[in-house]
């Protein structure tokens, strides 16, 4: 039997508008530092999940609260269980919006947000998916999960909590990225670079201070150098010539006896490193192409950074680089750089990497490639392996099978090396709600989704659960 899900989802559309705009706004950002025991990630996430719980429980379903971290919808029975992995919590709102980010506004059939897009909206159409499927009586054979977490952004800590805590889907879907599909994506591994003690030795110049990046995964936007002792009088000038070549901005500042030096890139992304500019890396070249005479710690900091990090995203210099032919191309973003001369003088990379090679292969060419006697190399936190759904596997063709019927346009399989809740289950993938093409406004002022996009979507899930749990 066929049912009509379209026109069950446009049915809805005012229903699912008057959710999502009360999901929304909820500032949903985790916020540990307001953590306690009913809302351990702090008071947003805690709201969002009980707001997303209530509003099933309104319509009937049978749900389950997981620590106030994460939540469960239910639908249907059966041996199997079918996930629907989405997330309620958001990225903080940041500068640079024209309307509230937590008072949605509807403007040309757009609803404009933060977490409209991702992953609030996609979120909505998957629980109102469970809804028409209910509404049409449509027989399941499976057991419907769709599972809420609140620090998709963060930690992970909420869908993990679910995870150890109760049973785990059998296979499943997150509806937090992109059409036709995300099947495949790659590792994820940050690795510390520490620099061992270099023997003291006179020097003009003493560098005190090398800081540059905020986040293991972000590409450092600007980087300061503090400098004391002799400052060649034509630094400056050596500085704006750099700059100038290199497509950067720069500036010098005499402060007393410290000289501060700042540059400033461009950000991106650690899974896309080659669209940004590295200030952390530019910086350290220019410092090490200077005319400086430098202490010896700095000098040796300064030229690790210089050998084996610039003007690389692939990991070529370190000799890690490696592509597969599925997954693509290992990409290698140096985020994180502090250097002080009492302290630590370390460089955390973030690698995302294809299957074939692995985090503890990648540690040791690191240290090998600079050299064991310079640095020590640690894997920093939990390193995630590459995970991969072939295209022949039936979750994935009737995914595909089933956007192709909605959308008219063609299916194929797409890896990333970004991460989502895809990979939590050997049998996982992303998919939807973002239309191809569309431009990603997800993380950035000004987010929004499409109303006719949330709807379409809505019929668009409805249709694979109904397939996938028959
Ligand atoms: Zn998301
Ligand atoms: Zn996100």
């Amino acid at each position: 039997m066929d049912y009509d899900f379209t026109t069950a989802a446009n049915n809805y559309e005012d229903a699912m508008i008057a959710d999502l705009k009360a999901l929304v706004a909820i500032d949903s950002e985790r916020d540990t530092d307001k953590a306690t025991t009913e809302a351990p990630l702090g008071p947003g996430p805690a709201a969002a999940i009980k707001h997303a719980l209530a509003m099933a429980q309104r319509d009937g379903f049978t749900t389950k609260n997981v620590e106030n971290v994460a939540g469960r919808i239910e639908l249907g029975s059966g041996d199997d269980i079918l996930g629907v992995l989405g997330h309620v919590d958001v990225v903080p709102a940041g500068e640079g919006w024209e309307t509230d980010p937590f008072t949605p506004v509807i403007k040309d059939g757009k609803m404009y947000g933060r977490g409209t897009a991702d992953d609030k909206g996609p979120t909505i159409a998957a629980y109102y998916a469970l809804k028409i499927l209910r509404d049409l009586n449509v027989p399941l054979n499976k057991r419907v999960h769709m599972i809420l977490g609140s620090d998709e952004e963060s930690e992970w800590y909420g869908m993990d909590r679910y995870m150890a805590t109760e049973e785990n889907p059998t296979f499943g879907f997150s509806p937090d990225a992109e059409f036709p599909i995300i099947n495949g994506e790659k590792g994820i591994a940050s690795f510390l670079i520490s620099q061992k003690r270099v023997a003291p030795k006179q020097a003009a110049t003493t560098m005190t201070s090398f800081d540059a990046g905020i986040r293991p995964n972000m590409v450092p936007v600007s980087a300061t150098a503090k400098l004391t002792g002799t400052i060649p009088a034509d630094l400056a000038d050596q500085l704006q010539t750099f700059a100038m070549t290199n497509d950067v901005t720069a500036d010098l500042t005499a402060n007393g006896s410290e000289t501060v030096i700042t540059l400033v890139g461009q950000g991106a992304h650690a899974s896309t490193p080659a669209i940004g500019t590295n200030a952390g890396t530019y910086l350290a070249a220019f410092l090490n192409a200077s005319s400086l005479d430098l202490d010896p710690a700095a000098t040796a900091y300064l030229a690790t950074i210089t050998k084996y990090l610039h003007r690389d995203t692939t990991g070529t210099l370190l000799g890690i680089n490696y592509a597969d032919r599925k997954m693509g191309e290992l990409t290698a973003s140096p985020d994180i750089f502090k250097f002080s001369q009492d302290g630590k003088q370390t460089v955390l990379i973030n690698v995302r990497y294809p299957q074939g090679t692995s985090a503890d292969a990648i540690r040791d060419q690191i240290e090998t490639a600079i050299g064991v006697d310079l640095v020590d190399v640690t894997i920093d936190g939990h390193a995630q392996e590459p995970h991969y759904v072939p295209e022949s596997d039936p979750l994935v063709q009737t995914l595909l099978d089933v956007y192709t019927e909605h959308t008219g346009l063609p299916g194929h399989e797409m890896i990333i090396g970004g991460g989502t809740y895809g990979r939590i289950l050997d049998r996982g993938v992303a998919f939807g709600a973002q239309m191809p093409g569309a431009p990603d406004i997800m993380h950035l002022p000004n987010e929004y989704i499409k109303i006719e996009d949330v709807v379409r979507a809505a019929a668009i899930y409805a249709d694979a659960i109904y397939r996938l749990a028959k």
